[in-house]
């Protein structure tokens, strides 16, 4: 992996990446798992992420199902993603309810000191190793204790993370239509009752692509939310039409989206270029810099904070606002550098000659609202017509391990008093 800094530098991926080799679409079954005699009880959640659905979209864009669904039941002004706002990280911190820093992906493309090797989510081998992944991901916790589940491509549900993947799921691919996947959840939900998952979770990946590609105010952003909108329409007029008694859904996404200034893009300092002294891991809304003398990090960030410009903010990992989570007494891995450089929205960092895109998330959401993601709630466990307040996305993890009576068996980030409120009072 000599090549990987290199790779690293040069590599800029606009979504979650097709995989190069040949597409491998079919359904991986665990055999001999069955739901426990008490899991066949509990509830259904079906957990669904799209992509890059900023907490605005469903309303500017009107899709219609969601704002219809989500009236009926509870709708979050906005939920916050964790620092810093990118996909992996934020769809791993909703699946184990731990902050990035505490899960380990602290990023879409990392490298590890210890295991020396990168870590790349366009990586099938990576994306596919649970070591890389920390945390119990709720698939694994329902599988633990008796409760069968699935997954539609939600991040790092191919992986053998906290011990169990789930029971029915695919390798990643972007083969499947928003429609295909629906049919795939209703097979599902056919099944004989010990067969049957009660914990779904879903991932739609066409809003992003579309805020990336032409940016959040696009006619082709508006079309991918009434494309998933729709979906979730058929999906739900499916699901009543089974009959089942007591089905749950959990509409989530991982951050928003921003135009970007990818006219004039900030520089990077050109200190940071020189190989022997530095590392650094350029996501364009954020700039890791690892010193690899450690005694020389005081210095390093004295000089670059000296000559930066009022675009962007330097920080020292031990400094960086304690409610990010991303310093480094959060920094469990010591995957995330010790120098940060924050660029200021909507401006970013760029090497030289390289093309964005339109649109990019990453910031830290508290500052820049653009970087807000949706939550959505409906179905028996949920109270009707509630609008709650903004929460940190952690707190998701609890709330559903609630509705499924799963016991969380290791401390997490997120606490259950957060949304507790948003279930009914149970008889
Ligand atoms: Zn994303």
């Amino acid at each position: 992996m000599e090549r990987g800094l290199h790779f690293l530098l040069l590599i800029f991926s606009l979504t979650l990446c097709a995989q190069k080799s040949p597409v491998d679409t079919a359904q991986v079954r665990i055999p001999n798992r069955y739901n426990s005699v008490d899991a066949q009880t509990k509830p259904y959640v079906i957990m669904i992420s799209t992509d890059g659905f900023r907490y605005d979209y469903a309303k500017k864009y009107n899709a219609q199902n969601l704002l219809k669904l989500s009236a009926e039941g509870v709708q979050a002004k906005a939920m916050i993603p964790s620092y810093p706002s990118i996909t992996f990280p934020n769809h791993w911190s909703l699946i184990t309810g731990l902050y990035p820093s505490h899960h380990g992906l602290i990023d879409n493309f990392f490298y590890d000191y210890k295991r020396k090797e990168f870590y790349a989510m366009s990586d099938k081998k990576n994306a596919e190793d649970g070591s890389w992944y920390g945390g119990i991901p709720l698939w694994g916790l329902a599988e633990k204790q008796g409760m069968i589940s699935a997954s539609l491509m939600w991040v790092g549900s191919a992986s053998d993370a906290g011990g169990n993947r789930p029971t029915y799921y695919y390798p990643y691919h972007e083969k499947f239509t928003p429609s295909e996947k629906v049919n795939k959840v209703i097979d599902w939900l056919k099944l004989p009752m010990d067969k049957r998952p009660h914990f779904i979770s879903l991932y739609f990946p066409e809003v992003d692509g579309s805020g990336h590609h032409f940016g959040p105010e696009a006619k082709e952003t508006e079309e991918a939310v009434h494309l998933v909108d729709n979906a979730i329409g058929e999906l739900v007029q499916k699901v009543n039409h089974l009959g089942l008694k007591n089905v749950n859904f959990v509409f989530v996404s991982d951050h928003g989206m921003i135009k970007v200034d990818s006219s004039t893009p900030l520089e990077i300092p050109a200190i940071l270029f020189n190989k022997d002294r530095f590392d650094f891991f350029n996501s364009q809304t954020l700039l890791r810099v690892v010193v690899k003398n450690p005694e020389e990090v005081k210095s390093v960030y004295k000089e670059l904070k000296a000559g930066k410009t009022d675009d962007y903010e330097v920080y020292l990992d031990k400094r960086l606002p304690e409610y990010l989570h991303f310093g480094a007494k959060d920094d469990q891995y010591g995957r995330i550098g010790q120098i940060l450089l924050i660029p200021k929205a909507p401006r970013i960092f760029l090497e030289k000659g390289k093309k964005t895109s339109v649109g990019k998330h990453g910031y830290n959401a508290r500052l820049v609202p653009e970087m807000k993601a949706t939550f959505f709630a409906w179905g028996p466990e949920f109270k009707s017509n509630l609008v709650v307040d903004e929460f940190s996305n952690v707190n998701v993890y609890p709330l559903v391990a609630e509705i499924l009576g799963l016991k969380i068996e290791q401390p997490i980030d997120g606490k259950l008093k957060v949304l507790k409120q948003i279930l009914k009072e149970k008889k």
